[in-house]
């Protein structure tokens, strides 16, 4: 379930743009220069702590012996352990796996929760592969990783093509090599294994709170707000769907097969069903069918794209109508295109920023595992609005007070609070 960043057989010329890690430094080198950090700081920051290849092989169901590539990068360990998801994707790449690796270090550090940054990925094509083929290449990837994952060091969570299954197999595998269960190895695990209520919506959750504060801050009516939202899946999906609860018009959702568009607003849960009936969005009867490419660039007050990396680049940024982009994916904006929405004057909320709801409540199911004591659902929501609207404030008031767009303003909040906690570390010899 792949969505392509452009047309198949588009320039070549754009591999550099679109590769994650050159996208990762630029921001960091804006902000770095914008914080006038020194040689050695930029150095130290910009530096995976480590990173792990494994190669592990997997009997697959016909019997025949396969052998799948698999990384973790703990990017920083400076204000506490690793924190990340793990993916599983044909496409993934060892730059790929540290660019969002950093970006979990910096996420972290915007909505101030005690963590660095991780993350990790198998090479894999989950969409031909049975559950016992997971489940085997999942377990050996965690056993693979027994000194390098941990509660107090480096601490795992579903990413895409990855679910509460996959945690509940890594919670197990680690904890038979620990010889006791050891749920806070993993966040993002079913309820009845030490998962956190709301972690399932959260990151979609988030992305609502910080647009409602958007919205707020430019006195639009959540009633006259149209929203496009590309991905419907768990973020797309549930930003969709709390966001129409909220009474917004979700006009558009767009998928990697195609698109649905309704100008008068999608029942998002009738779309759900409709999905889940057929397999696809498209040829949903309360919409119109569309280009996918071309719904990206409907006027609407939001868009949100909530699917994969470099989805908006130099090449359509400029095509963008939307008044306010809320980043519910990880890097689906280039940095080229970062200056072209910035002088459209487009008001972005920064992936490090719009989806953090996720790794906060992952933050919490760790904190309710180390207690074993669970919260109910209004705690975990209430605590998350709280973190999701300060950390919107914090980062758009340095903005402004800076003079910044949104996104360098996260990134030096981000910047300065890790490169703090290493100078009060200090560098040890
Ligand atoms: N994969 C999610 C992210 O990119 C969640 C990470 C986590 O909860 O640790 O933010």
């Amino acid at each position: 379930m792949i969505l392509e960043a452009t047309k198949p057989g588009v320039d070549p010329a754009m591999e550099k743009e679109f590769n994650p890690w050159l996208a990762a430094e630029a921001r960091f080198n804006e902000a770095a220069t914008l914080l006038g950090l020194n040689d050695g700081f930029r150095k130290v920051l910009k530096s995976p702590a480590m990173e792990v290849t494994v190669h592990i092989p997997v009997e697959l169901e016909d019997g025949r012996l396969e052998v799948f590539t698999g990384y973790r990068v703990q990017h920083s360990i400076a204000r506490g352990p690793a924190k990340g998801g793990i993916r599983f994707a044909p496409d993934v790449t060892l730059d790929e796996i540290r660019a969002l690796a950093s970006w979990m270090t910096w996420k972290c550090a915007v909505v101030n929760i005690p963590f660095g940054g991780g993350k990790g990925g198998v090479i894999c094509d989950p969409s031909v592969l049975s559950q016992n083929e997971l489940e085997r290449i999942t377990r050996r990837y965690t056993a693979s990783l027994m000194d390098v994952i941990g509660p107090e060091r480096d601490v795992p969570a579903p990413d895409m093509n990855t679910n509460e299954q996959t945690m509940a197999w890594i919670m197990d595998t680690y904890s038979m090599h620990k010889r006791s269960t050891v749920t806070a190895v993993v966040t993002g695990k079913p309820l009845n294994l030490g998962g956190s209520r709301g972690r399932v919506e959260a990151t979609g959750r988030g992305c609502l709170f910080v647009t409602l504060q958007a919205l707020r801050k430019f006195h639009m009516d959540p009633a006259e707000t149209k929203v496009v939202v590309q991905g419907f899946g768990n973020v797309g999906g549930k930003a969709a769907k709390l966001m129409h609860k909220a009474g917004m018009k979700i006009i558009s959702v767009i998928e990697y097969d195609g698109a649905v568009y309704n100008p008068h607003g999608i029942d998002v849960a009738a779309l759900e069903k409709h999905r889940q009936e057929t397999g696809s969005i498209t040829g949903f009867a309360e919409a119109e069918d569309m280009d996918r490419f071309e719904a990206m660039f409907l006027p609407c007050e939001v868009l949100v794209p909530a699917a994969k990396e470099n989805v908006i680049h130099s090449k359509n940024a400029g095509k963008i109508d939307a008044k306010i982009i809320c980043e519910g994916a990880n890097g689906p904006t280039t940095a080229e295109a970062d200056k072209i929405l910035d002088e459209k004057g487009i008001f972005v909320i920064p992936d490090i920023l719009a989806n953090a709801g996720g790794v906060t409540v992952s933050y919490f199911e760790w904190v309710q595992d180390r207690m074993g004591y669970f919260w109910n659902e209004q705690m975990v929501n209430g605590r998350l609005e709280e973190i999701m609207v300060n950390s919107f404030k914090d980062v758009v008031d340095y903005g402004e007070r800076h003079k910044v767009h949104n996104r360098a303003a996260a990134y030096m909040l981000a910047l300065d609070r890790v490169a703090f906690a290493i100078k009060l570390r200090g560098i040890y010899a």
